[in-house]
């Protein structure tokens, strides 16, 4: 008998129905559907589920199950419903992902140190004024969080000239730049960079992190980059800042609601670019290949790969 995989998605929509074809292209030995298109003996046998941002309710009905596969990489929601359940949780890690990431932070960190948010507003004025360019070794970018991301994004960036130092929580001897370690080293970091990329997970402890005081440090004229989680900065601090001229500029790619409704406060954050979650969006296409690899290896030997940790929350 071939393995059943519930696939749980958001919605059944277009998007779906394709990360069903490609599950199905790449995993041919398995049969993969939608709960509601399984009958109640596959659902009992089911080890391992396919989720995005599954409720509690819909892995009550797989009492076999083993372990769950996220198609995403940040997983703060799916946490305490995998831990509910009781079962490990694997997240989306995909290198392309964290290539495009990095494309991402290369771009609006480009954006900023060109100055394009100042050209932008001339050109409405039809003012001719050439603002000074600071040699880009001279720029320092200071990523939070060197993870997948963070690290992907270090390295285009030290390519493109800038200077970069990063933040997270273990020592890392293999960082590829000068690296700051856990909460109280988060000022020096802050007070050295003119652009801090935020690339952390939302958990209990960056929940806030970016708050008013550590906003404060930020040196005058600094600007911000939020890919990672809008819980993690405050982001009526930052509109304070951004008013009062503390900050320059933030581009922001995640918020507390997604998506945006017309009525959102966001709209109003002054000097601040608005992206809607597209910093890195997943690819069903090579993220269903790594799905498949993942759950191919767990049917032949019984490994689940390295999960994450309900803890740390990442
Ligand atoms: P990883 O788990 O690979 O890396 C997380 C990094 O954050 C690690 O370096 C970790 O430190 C650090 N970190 C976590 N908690 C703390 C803390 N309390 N203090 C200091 N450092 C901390 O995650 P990814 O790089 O894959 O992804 C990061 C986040 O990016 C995701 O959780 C998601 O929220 C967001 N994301 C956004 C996307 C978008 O399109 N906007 C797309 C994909 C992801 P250490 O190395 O020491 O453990």
């Amino acid at each position: 008998m071939s393995l059943s995989v519930p696939f749980i998605p958001n919605v059944i929509n277009e998007r779906s129905e394709r990360w069903l074809q490609l599950f199905r292209q790449h995993l041919p030995e398995c049969h993969i559907a939608y709960p509601a298109d399984l009958t109640e003996a596959q659902k009992k046998a089911s080890e391992v589920a396919i989720v995005a941002n599954p409720a509690l309710a819909d892995l009550v009905t797989l009492p076999s199950l083993k372990w769950i596969h996220s198609t995403w990489a940040g997983v703060e929601k799916v946490i305490p419903v995998a831990r509910e359940r009781g079962v490990p949780l694997v997240r989306m890690q995909d290198p392309s992902l964290a290539k495009v990431m990095a494309e991402a932070v290369l771009t609006w960190s480009l954006f900023l140190y060109r100055r394009i948010p100042d050209y932008q507003q001339q050109q409405q004025y039809k003012i001719w004024r050439q603002i000074p360019l600071p040699d880009i070794n001279d720029v320092t970018v200071a990523i939070l969080g060197m993870g997948n991301m963070g690290l992907a994004s270090c390295q285009l960036l030290k390519h493109a000239g800038f200077r970069v130092t990063g933040w997270q929580r273990n020592h890392n001897n293999a960082a590829p730049c000068e690296c700051y370690y856990g909460a109280e080293q988060l000022p020096e970091v802050l007070q050295q960079a003119d652009i801090v990329v935020v690339l952390l997970p939302l958990t209990a402890d960056t929940c806030g992190l970016i708050s008013r005081q550590q906003l404060a440090l930020m040196k005058p004229g600094a600007s911000l980059i939020n890919f990672g989680r809008a819980g993690v900065v405050d982001y009526q601090a930052l509109q304070d800042a951004l008013q009062q001229q503390h900050l320059y500029h933030a581009v922001l790619d995640v918020y507390e609601q997604e998506p945006l409704t017309p009525d959102a406060k966001e709209w109003q954050l002054p000097s601040c670019t608005l992206l809607p979650h597209v910093a890195a969006p997943t690819n069903p296409e090579t993220a269903s290949v790594i799905i498949a690899e993942n759950i191919r290896r767990y049917t032949a030997t019984g490994c689940i790969p390295p999960a994450v940790d309900f803890e740390r929350g990442y």
